[in-house]
This record gives structure tokens, sequence and C-alpha cells, in this order.
């Protein structure tokens, strides 16, 4: 018989993993975090942190409604604001063609029931970002939506992962994992991993392993394909405060916002070069000129500021760009947390409260429903994910 000291082991130190962890210890479950690297190395410590429910797509809507109730009370969840400033989020349209989509989405959201965004015209657009272009002639918000720190919310959840009891092993890969009874035995490799401790047995184990999941994924017998984002990221030199809400453009790649130090945060998921095989990625200078003349065009009065540093990220994306939150389909015992397609800060609180609801209670009332693996298995005859 195995004396077992783990629970459930978690593959990955990101904000998901971290997140899982959190929930499951205080649930009750012993969990230990394995981390390859360090604790937000990847996607969670690259991130631009955006809060939004503004466009999302239906088939997360609901999770990402309930987690925004979360972030509004994330203090409570993990006893740090994280910087969470809810100001809101702006879809900036233009022209008029893009002013009627978005007029078009909210008609059809209102008609299902959900309220959380409208449509400004441009006398508001401008009240709420007097700095934007003349040119702008409205968009659609939502005022809930906001931007948090990275750092403190990364901080903040390792911190409550531990104090409700999760170990966190940094410099510990997972190399293989084999059914063994009633238990999954994970290898592991690492700077961090001495003999005794080169392998762990565990009943649950959650994949919240980012880019790598599908390779975790397939480890257990399920076959999941998935592309490789390596967003990319401008930090400008400090301004003093120009704008508050989070301000995208209909049809083009922008993520404009101010941090508290005063430094614009430029993104929008302009793409760089992945190497998953190097745990590296690459940033395209030509492509990311791209985001700054998108925010020049916006924000004409930032056209003299100095960017100070550029970034890339890595992380999974789907196929229809939606996660994959739920059990694995070969694989008893073992849950799936990953392909969030460059918008999974905004779900961390609630996607690690859905997977202690799988694990603990056998089930959830969270809408998971269309992020189940089968659907993108299905789909592995149709078509493959582009990077
Ligand atoms: C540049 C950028 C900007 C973004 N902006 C936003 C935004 O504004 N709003 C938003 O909602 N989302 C945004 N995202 C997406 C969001 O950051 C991610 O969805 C989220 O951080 C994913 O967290 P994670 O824990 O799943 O993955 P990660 O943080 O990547 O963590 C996965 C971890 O697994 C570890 N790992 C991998 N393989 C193994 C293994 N075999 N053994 C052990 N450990 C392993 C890795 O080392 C890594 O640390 C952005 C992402 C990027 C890159």
């Amino acid at each position: 018989m195995t004396n077992r000291v783990f629970d459930v082991a978690v593959i990955g130190g990101g904000l998901h993993g971290l997140s899982a962890a959190m929930h499951l210890c205080r649930a009750g479950k012993r969990v230990v975090v394995l981390e390859r690297a360090w604790v937000g190395r990847h996607a969670s410590g690259a991130t631009a942190a955006g809060v939004r429910t503004l466009n999302r797509d239906l088939g997360e809507l609901d999770l990402a409604l309930e987690s925004m109730d979360m972030w509004h009370r994330i203090k409570s969840l993990v006893g740090d604001d994280c910087g969470f400033q809810p100001y809101g989020q702006i879809c900036v349209a233009e022209q008029s063609d893009n002013l009627v989509k978005l007029e078009g989405r909210v008609t059809k959201l209102r008609g299902m029931g959900y309220q959380h965004e409208a449509i400004i015209d441009g006398h508001e657009l401008r009240r709420l970002v007097p700095a934007i272009s003349p040119h702008c002639i409205g968009g659609s918000i939502s005022r809930g939506d906001g931007a948090a720190d990275p750092h403190r919310t990364l901080a903040a959840f390792r911190r409550s992962a531990e104090l409700a009891g999760a170990v966190i092993r940094e410099g510990c890969g997972v190399r293989d994992i084999e059914r063994s009874g009633q238990d999954w035995s994970l290898q592991l490799a690492g700077p961090a991993v001495s003999g005794q401790h080169a392998s762990i047995s565990v009943p649950f184990v959650v994949n919240a392993a980012g880019a790598w999941s599908g390779r975790i994924a397939a480890m257990v017998g399920d076959e999941i394909p998935l592309g490789t984002k390596a967003s990319m990221m401008i930090v400008t030199e400090r301004l003093a405060p120009m704008i508050k809400p989070v301000v995208s453009i209909m049809g083009r790649s922008l993520s404009f916002k101010q941090s508290d130090q005063g430094t614009l945060v430029i993104g929008g998921g302009l793409q760089g070069v992945p190497d998953l095989d190097d745990e590296s990625s690459a940033v395209r200078l030509g492509i990311l000129s791209k985001g700054a003349r998108a925010a020049t065009d916006l924000f004409p009065c930032v056209r003299n500021v100095r960017m100070v540093r550029v970034w890339s990220g890595l992380e999974a994306k789907t196929a229809d760009l939606l996660p994959v939150v739920g059990p694995a389909v070969n694989a008893p015992g073992v849950f799936h947390a990953f392909g969030y397609s460059g918008h999974g800060f905004e779900l961390v609180p609630v996607v690690g409260a859905t997977l202690a609801d799988l694990i603990v209670g056998g089930t959830t009332r969270r809408a998971i429903g269309g992020l189940n693996a089968q659907r993108l298995m299905r789909s592995q005859t149709g078509h493959d994910v582009k990077s």
C-alpha cells in the first residue's frame, strides 16, 4: 500500500496552478505544485494582466463573469487587492462599420440577458479618455473590467496557496507520468530533484503546464492539438497620469493602458517567435512596430514617448481560442486547465475554484460545459492549430 504524502500534484507554477493549489488546499487536499523553472517564469510573469469580460467569447462568458465578481473581492480571496483597478475596458471604433459591429454584439448580449457591455458615443469616449484621437467615434465598454498588477497577483496567490498548506517545488519538472494502481506516478527531473524525490505518487493530477500542457496531456493518453502563442508587450518610460481605462481597437491588435507607476503598457496579441523546446520566445520588432503604430494612431500625444522594454511570453492556443478546463478524456483523476489563448489572467480565480469542485466533489455547477478536451480531440482529423 502507498503511503501518500500528497493527494494532488499540480503541474505548473503559473497563476492557474497556484490558484488550483490554493482552492484545493482550502478544501482539505494535500497539494504539491511542481514547477520546472520558477513560479511565474512564463505567461503569468509576462502577462499584461488585463481583467476583461468585454468581447469575451460566449463559450467562456459565464465563467468570466463569475471570475470578474471574484476580482472585485480579490482581497478577501488572497489577502491583497493585487493592484486590481476596475476603471473599465473600452473597445474603440475608428469607423462607423466597426461601431455597427460593436452595437450588434451589445444588442445580442442584451437579448440573452447580459448587461455588462454598453455602447458609448464619441462624447462619452472623450470624457472617459480625454487623450483619445479625434477620429475615434465611439465604442463599447464594460465598466466593471480593469487591470491588475501581475507580480502582486503572483505573490498573493503564491502566499495564499502556501498559507493554505500547498508545497511548491521549483526547479522540479515532470518528465513522465505512468499509471500505478489507482495512482499516477510522476517522474521528476530538474535542478531541485534529488534521488529520493525523483518520483511522486498521487491519485489526482492537475495539468496547468501552460504552453507545454499538450505534452503533459499526451503523457496520459490525451492527444490534444495545440498551437503556441508568443504574445509581445511594450513598456514605456513613465508619464504623468493620462488614462484610466484599458483601451483596445476594434479590428486592430492593441491593448493600451497606464500602470500605477505611470508607464504605458502596450500589447494586444502581436506575435513573436515561440520555441517550446528551448522554453523561450523572441520578440519581432518589425511586427511590434504595428502595435506602436496603433498606439500612436489612437493617442497622438504619445508619439515621442520612449520605449523602455519589450518582451514576449509563451502560452498554449486552441483551435477555437477557448481554454480546456475539465477532466482528461483517457486518464481518471487527471484534470486539464490550459489553452487560455491569450486571455487566461482574468479567469485565474474561478478556474482554480472549478478544479477544486471537480476534484473534491466530483462535479461543478460552474459553466465549463463547452471547455472539455473532447471538442479539440475530435477536430484532430479536421485541422491543425496554427501557431
Ligand atoms: C504577453 C502576454 C500578455 C497577456 N495579457 C493578458 C491579459 O491582458 N489578460 C488576460 O486575461 N490574459 C493575458 N495573457 C494570458 C495570461 O497571462 C495566461 O492565460 C495565464 O497567465 C496562464 O497562466 P498559466 O498558469 O496557465 O500558465 P503559465 O504561467 O505559463 O504557467 C505554466 C507553468 O508550467 C510550467 N511547466 C511547463 N511544463 C512543465 C513540466 N513538465 N513540469 C513542471 N512544470 C512545467 C512552466 O514552467 C510554467 O511556469 C497574456 C499572456 C501573455 C504571454
